[in-house]
């Protein structure tokens, strides 16, 4: 065992050495910071196909990460295998007094945060998080009455109320760098030794956006034909991005924006503080007495784009190719696959969490359970999206099905799965007797 004492910082969410909360506090802890990162099996494992983009762009960013650490003579400790074995192996190597982390609010790293606590504990380690990727976390937007929110709108007018130029400041860790402990790394699993593949046909945009896309995005973010969002969604996944620096930018720029942002914290807050969702329940208990048809044929073909309504077809192809839909398309996908076809929410849940780049459980959750209508700010469930005029609003001129549906023909198209109107009614009817229980 190597005898220098040292304290850890666990990379998870917050893959970035720039204005990183936990990573400062590290830093200035008076001990020198070596850098760890787990490839959790107990995640890793969840995953149902060898593809898998959210472990490629991490990969990467670990590439990304090692290579600015060896300019300070540091490196990250990599470790494939639960967490408990891994921080078991650590404090066999080295004399570990402390480790350092931001906080993660889902119920299975609570869960996990709350046993190596335990484990550092009995060693006589001491374990400190911090609040990194968000804002405003657990009860520091409350109603009044001390409870939380659950409907977005005042949620929102107390985070922008509460909102102080102290929340926005930057955690500069760039000036502790000579902190971190020098060390070489010399375990890099590859992602075939994770058992991940690379996919074909993902690209990872940008972790920056414009400040003409912002000054436009109120009018250009509902059309999905447009590149007319940020496309921050993975970088604020995996904190490649500073929220801090993001809402700065947004406050400047643009309010509706700023609201997505605070859309993603609600989300967030509604994770913390109603964890019955994290265990595939409704938020809304009584939206679990709902007798779904879960037809698997059906199932299939809202997967692979084939339902024959254009819209959801050609956003299930993006999410395919590419692992990106656009927003409006997501709510039309997921209404449809929940009303028209009466699937189970939890299986389109899954579908999407499989898929996309920036899959995010407490947003995920959130916008299929709003789809749903059991969640937690959803719309009334008899208020049924109508694909065919969805399409007329916001993709007029087709630009967006011609994209991802090449050779688009609307005389000769797949004929739909089922018949709207059909479908409108056989959901009003299975969710009235579901509620009316
Ligand atoms: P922008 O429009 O540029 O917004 C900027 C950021 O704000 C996003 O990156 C995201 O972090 C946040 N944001 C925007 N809209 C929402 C929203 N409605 N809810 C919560 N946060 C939001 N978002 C995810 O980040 N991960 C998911 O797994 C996810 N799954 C979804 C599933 C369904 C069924 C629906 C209807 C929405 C889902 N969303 C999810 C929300 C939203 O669709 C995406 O955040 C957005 O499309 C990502 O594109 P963007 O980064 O260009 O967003």
């Amino acid at each position: 065992m190597k005898s220098d004492p040292i304290a850890i910082f666990w990379f998870r969410r917050d893959l970035r050495l720039d204005d990183n909360a936990g990573l400062f506090h590290a830093l200035n802890s008076g001990y020198r910071i070596m850098p760890v990162f787990i490839f959790d099996t107990d995640i890793l494992k969840q995953f149902k196909t060898a593809e898998n983009a959210q472990v490629e762009f991490i990969h990467q960013q670990l590439q990304v990460l090692l290579k600015e650490l060896s300019i300070h003579g540091s490196s990250i400790e990599i470790g494939h295998s639960t967490p408990e074995a891994f921080f078991e192996k650590l404090c066999r190597k080295y004399s570990i007094k402390a480790v350092y982390t931001n906080e993660d609010y889902e119920l299975s790293a609570r869960t996990r945060d709350r046993k190596i606590e335990e484990l550092l504990k009995e060693k006589g380690i001491t374990f400190e998080t911090f609040k990194d990727q968000v804002i405003f976390s657990k009860d520091d937007i409350l109603k009044d009455d001390k409870t939380p929110y659950t409907i977005f709108t005042p949620y929102s007018k107390r985070w922008k109320q509460k909102l102080r130029a102290e929340h926005l400041e930057s955690f500069d860790t760039k000036s502790l760098f000579s902190n971190f402990y020098s060390f070489e790394n010399d375990y890099i699993p590859s992602l075939s030794d994770l058992g991940f593949t690379k996919k074909r046909g993902v690209s990872f945009p940008s972790a920056e956006v414009s400040n003409e896309l912002l000054s436009n995005y109120s009018q250009q973010r509902d059309y999905p034909s447009i590149e007319g969002t940020s496309r921050l969604g993975i970088h604020l996944r995996f904190g490649t991005i500073s929220i801090r620096k993001l809402v700065t930018q947004a406050q400047a720029l643009n309010e509706t924006f700023l609201n997505e942002l605070i859309w993603r914290e609600f989300y967030q807050a509604i994770t913390w503080h109603f964890p019955h969702i994290c265990e595939s329940k409704a938020f809304k208990p009584k939206f679990d007495n709902i007798v779904w048809r879960n037809n698997e044929t059906e199932f299939k073909a809202w997967c692979d784009g084939k339902t024959g309504y254009p819209i959801v077809d050609a956003g299930m192809r993006q999410l395919n190719e590419t692992g990106f839909m656009h927003n409006r398309v997501r709510m039309i996908t997921a209404s449809f696959l929940i009303k028209h076809l009466l699937i189970d929410w939890r299986w389109g849940e899954a579908y999407f969490a499989n898929k996309l780049l920036d899959f995010d459980f407490a947003s995920n959750n959130g916008g299929w359970q709003w789809a749903a209508s059991s969640g937690c700010d959803a719309g009334p469930y008899f208020r049924i999206f109508n694909p065919q005029l969805q399409t007329e609003r916001f993709d007029k001129r087709l630009d967006y099905i011609k994209k991802w549906i090449p050779g688009f023909d609307p005389l000769t198209y797949i004929p739909p799965i089922v018949n709207h109107e059909f479908a409108r009614k056989r959901v009003l009817k299975v969710y009235d007797d579901a509620l009316n229980k």
